[in-house]
């Protein structure tokens, strides 16, 4: 047996009832083997960024995993296509979105798959909701940066 490791993971969707998918996204997560929901965020509001269509709503969940990296990164893509994402082109809207954001320390560079996710410090979506869940992963800076993004706490 493998030893657990702490994964975060960033969920968006911003088509259909995204709050709905991003739930269930959750759930199925939770129950998928190898996977234990440590601690989720609340759901936030945002613009696109780098996108288009209407607001996303967005959440980061820490996972903790026997997984392997690119077996969970499997996992979440089964998922992105069973919630019905299509590809069209780079960055379209989609209905659900999952990445690795971080897990453990690890730092991967391959094309399918890099550790820390290399967008996550330059987006408030990703940030504000990781902050709450791991104020020890993000730093004031950080948050900083990112402050002219809106990032709407939705109550849930
Ligand atoms: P994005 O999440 O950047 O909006 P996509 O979801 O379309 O874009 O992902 C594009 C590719 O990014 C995926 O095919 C995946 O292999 C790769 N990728 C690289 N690193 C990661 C990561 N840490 N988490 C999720 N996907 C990643
Ligand atoms: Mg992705």
């Amino acid at each position: 047996m493998r030893e657990p490791v702490l994964a975060y993971l960033a969920l968006g969707a911003n088509l259909g009832d995204a709050q709905a998918t991003l739930l269930d996204a959750i759930m199925a997560i939770a129950a998928s083997p190898g996977c234990r929901l440590r601690r989720r965020s609340s759901l936030y509001r945002t613009a696109p960024v780098d996108s288009a269509g209407p607001d996303y709503i967005n959440a980061v969940i820490a996972v903790e995993t026997t997984r392997t990296a690119p077996d969970l990164l499997r996992l979440l893509q089964a998922l992105e296509v069973q919630a019905g994402r299509e590809r069209p082109y780079r960055n379209a809207p989609r209905t659900l979105d999952l990445d690795i954001l971080l897990y453990g320390d690890a730092r991967m560079h391959s094309p399918q798959l890099e550790l820390p996710h290399p967008r996550m410090y330059t987006r408030a979506f990703v940030l504000v909701p990781l902050a709450q869940i791991a104020p020890d992963r993000v730093t004031a800076a950080q948050l900083q940066a990112v402050a002219d993004q809106a990032c709407t706490r939705l109550d849930d």
